[in-house]
């Protein structure tokens, strides 16, 4: 293998994950959430790696259709819904759920020949403000999908929660009362929670917990990390050594020279960069592993290199291993570091990135 980033994809522990979101929603059937390549750790092998999972959700066409391309048969949602006939007509032939949140693809359905019913999960708005019927028109979608021969009966009825990661938000809780007063009565299963809603709100764990972040091994709260919530992150993020260089007290590091030694300094300096996804904005100071041992960031991350301060590890040399974040570097404290969530980081890894699934 010649590729010097590399990120690397623990499937037992991802399997590890899932078997965490069994043990918190014991009650619930688990739709892994796979959109976006799997939040950047592959879509099919991440499938197939979960397929312990009682179905997948996906944001588009294209990823449902690379699930069943790669022969994977469960249930597997389109969250975004379709748009036209010839998607309907796609998500007829690959057997896809699909997500009904707005009355354009209501009127879709009704437009069709009841030949084979489609499975339909209703979203309703309950203050996310992004997808769903609003609180007012609910019951007359339901009517409407109930009286739809295109729509297999009961459907199953959503919400997504806006603020789950903030456990002290009272908003989640009087989320889940308004969901339950819209629908109450109605047949059908039902499903609110994504990772920090099940973790975080046993009330929302419901028929079908939906969870992402959590099963890629990664704390959906704004602080702590996965493994305070014994999960395993699924993603390592790895480059190597490829010049190791001694600067004097006083010199400056890197573009805009923001870095400077305060002592005769080491600087070992890896590949990677913002053009591989680890994120531009991460600040001095922030903590990766050299050969196994914390260094620190120092000056401006470049689009294809970082520097790092090995002063305190004076056996560093060319070719040895540097993890960005992965296992001892959470990712995380890395999103922190750069001023943004890890949803991000882990989604963001580039195309030439090499994808490594172990
Ligand atoms: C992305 C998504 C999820 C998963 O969210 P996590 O925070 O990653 O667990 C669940 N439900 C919907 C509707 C989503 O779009």
């Amino acid at each position: 293998m010649t590729a010097i980033v590399r990120a690397i994809v623990d499937t037992a522990a991802l399997r590890h994950n899932l078997e965490r979101v069994r043990a918190t929603a014991p009650g619930s059937k688990v739709l892994a959430v796979i959109k976006a390549n799997a939040y950047g750790h592959g879509i099919v092998p991440t499938a197939v790696a979960l397929a312990g999972a009682d179905g997948f959700a996906v944001a588009r066409l294209e990823e449902g259709i690379a699930l069943r391309a790669a022969g994977l048969r469960h249930r597997v949602l389109l969250l975004e819904g379709v748009f036209a006939p010839e998607q309907l007509r796609l998500a007829a032939h690959h057997d896809f759920d699909i997500m009904v949140h707005e009355p354009e693809q209501l009127a879709l359905l009704e437009a069709l020949p009841a030949a084979r019913p489609y499975r339909v999960w209703l979203k309703v708005d309950t203050g996310m403000n992004r997808l769903g019927f609003k609180p007012g028109q609910v019951r007359q979608a339901i009517e409407r999908l109930q009286a739809c021969p295109a729509a297999a009966k009961p459907v199953t009825l959503v919400t997504h929660l806006a603020n789950a990661d903030d456990r002290d938000d009272a908003a989640t809780t009087e989320q889940v009362a308004l969901f339950e007063r819209l629908v109450e009565g109605v047949p059908g299963e039902r499903s609110i929670a994504n990772s920090a809603g099940l973790i975080g709100f046993p009330a929302a764990r419901g028929g079908w917990v939906r969870p992402g972040l959590m099963l890629y091994g990664v704390s959906p709260f704004a602080d702590g990390t996965g493994e305070s919530l014994g999960l395993r992150p699924a993603m390592t993020l790895a480059t190597r050594v490829i010049a190791v260089k001694q600067v004097e007290a006083g010199e400056r590091v890197g573009y805009g020279g923001v870095w400077r030694a305060s002592r005769p300094s080491r600087l070992a300096i890896a590949a990677g960069g913002y053009g591989d996804g680890y994120p531009r904005n991460t600040a001095a100071g922030t903590q990766v592993l050299v050969a196994g041992r914390r260094a620190t960031l120092a000056g401006r991350v470049s689009m294809d290199m970082i520097a790092v301060d090995v002063t305190d590890l004076p056996s560093v040399s060319v070719g040895e291993e540097v993890v960005l974040w992965g296992p001892g570097v959470p990712v995380e404290d890395v999103a922190r570091a750069a001023g943004t969530i890890p949803y991000e980081l882990i989604c963001g890894v580039s195309q030439r990135v090499h994808l490594d699934v172990r």
